[in-house]
């Protein structure tokens, strides 16, 4: 047998990943991507009988994703799954469309627009962020209304991508949100994560600090669908937290948890590894 794992950074969960597969006698084939040449026409590449994507770029990961699955090979995540989670747009359509919770989420392609529906929609106080990007990049509180000008005049001087206005309304009525790990089609550890510091926003990535999250039956619920939604692959689902209840805020295709692992005990990379050997054994 022989999986091969994809990657730009070796991280704490690449090299966690990488010896849990050779503790079980997996070999295992590493592709930086960024030393990749992909020949389209002749295939260049052995991706053994499962590949796994770790590239944190998003762009490389989605795109040597496609050449693993359009060249005949099984990658997790999949190319359609990938397109999905890296869009938070996509993800919040799906996620609705499967009758899934989502914060109240609005659109819109012009400065005017955002702006008439900021004060209308969501009554002066709305999250804007980028539909693609991560570690809490570029997400806004906008807490009036010269703050939403003033961001959405800087969208103007930016890349396109940056000028589709997703909104939401601010959802935390307890200072935290949850974060759920998916593998295979099933829920495997949890988090909250709690705001620290100065900043509003939980990513651990900017402080927030893990506390165990006990799934319950509603929160399990949720992770289902969500997967169910999705197809089968290595998912971190992040839920919004209110007195409402619970609202799925995201979708993440590739996930890290260094930080999980310690505070819950649970060995998520173990997990991983024994998803990767069940699917190349198909
Ligand atoms: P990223 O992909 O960068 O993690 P998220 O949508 O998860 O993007 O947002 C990052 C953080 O910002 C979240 O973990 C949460 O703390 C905060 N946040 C994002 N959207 C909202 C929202 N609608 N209401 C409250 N907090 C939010
Ligand atoms: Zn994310
Ligand atoms: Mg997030």
């Amino acid at each position: 047998m022989k999986i091969s794992m994809l990657f730009d950074i070796m991280r704490w969960e690449e090299r966690a990943i990488l010896k849990a597969l050779q503790d079980k006698n997996v070999e295992v084939q590493l592709y930086n991507v960024k030393e990749m040449n992909l020949d389209l026409q002749d295939p260049n590449y052995d991706f053994g009988d499962i590949s796994l994507q770790r590239s944190t770029g998003y762009y490389r990961n989605l795109h040597s994703t496609a050449y693993v699955e359009f060249t005949g090979n099984r990658i997790i995540n999949d190319f359609n799954s990938t397109i999905v989670t890296g869009n938070k747009m996509f993800t919040s359509l799906l996620l609705s469309q499967k009758r899934i919770r989502i914060p109240k989420t609005f659109v819109s392609f012009s400065n005017e627009r955002f702006l008439k529906s900021f004060k209308e929609d969501f009554n002066g106080r709305a999250v804007t962020k980028p539909v693609t990007g991560s570690w809490g990049r570029m997400i806004s509180l906008l807490n009036d209304y010269y703050a939403a000008m003033d961001v959405s005049e800087y969208k103007d001087y930016m890349y396109p991508l940056y000028q589709i206005n997703y909104t939401q309304e601010y959802v935390n009525d307890f200072g935290r949100d949850l974060r759920v790990f998916i593998v295979n089609d099933q829920v495997i550890a949890g988090i909250y994560r709690y705001k620290s510091g100065e900043d509003w926003r939980t990513n651990t990535a900017l402080g927030g600090r893990a506390e165990p999250l006990k799934i319950t039956g509603e929160v399990e619920e949720i992770a289902q669908k969500v997967s169910a939604a999705l197809g089968p692959g290595i998912y971190g689902m992040d839920i919004l937290e209110s007195k409402d209840g619970y609202f799925v805020n995201e979708v993440n295709g590739n996930t890290e948890f260094k930080n999980t692992v310690p505070v819950t005990g649970i060995n998520i990379p173990d997990y991983i590894a024994d998803y990767l050997i069940s699917e190349a054994r198909k």
